[in-house]
């Protein structure tokens, strides 16, 4: 096709396997409780594509929205219409190159031993309206565009 750069992604079993090809939309950090609960872990990386930059193969389960391998638990791409959200950690390189998140969501509930991210914009909650307006016109809740109205 062209020279854009590919990426390769997997669950840990390898049961799912999925590839991003050009450069994400936007990266954040995400701090908020689902981000916590869902990963186990203190806050959430992502990047997001486009929705035909994304391919996957495997069986995924959702919950609520967000993907995960059905054998060996693992957080999967969330794909909706128009985007596809990618945990940085589901990549198969690491550490990622050119993935610097540029904002980060729900800092209040930002861990006290982790620090802002020097050239982050920092957001209380989610992004607001008038900042991915510059994305989509409209506004969002926060960096889960694939959020259906259910
Ligand atoms: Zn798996
Ligand atoms: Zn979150």
């Amino acid at each position: 096709m062209s020279n854009d750069v590919m990426r390769s992604g997997s669950c840990l079993c390898g049961g799912v396997q999925f590839r991003v090809t050009g450069e994400p939309l936007r990266v954040g950090l995400c701090h908020c409780k689902d981000c916590r609960k869902t990963s186990g872990s203190a806050y959430q990386a992502f990047a997001i594509w486009p929705r035909q930059a994304f391919e996957s193969e495997g069986i995924t389960s959702t919950y609520g929205g967000r993907s995960f391998c059905p054998t060996c638990g693992s957080r999967l791409p969330s794909v909706g219409e128009d985007e596809a959200e990618v945990m940085i950690g589901s990549l198969d390189v690491a550490p990622t190159e050119g993935l610097e998140p540029s904002y980060e969501l729900w800092i209040g509930r930002r861990e006290r031993w982790l620090h802002p991210l020097p050239d982050a914009r920092q957001f209380e909650q989610d992004r607001t309206a008038a900042d991915s307006a510059a994305d989509d016109g409209e506004p969002e809740e926060g960096r889960e565009p694939y959020r259906k109205s259910a």
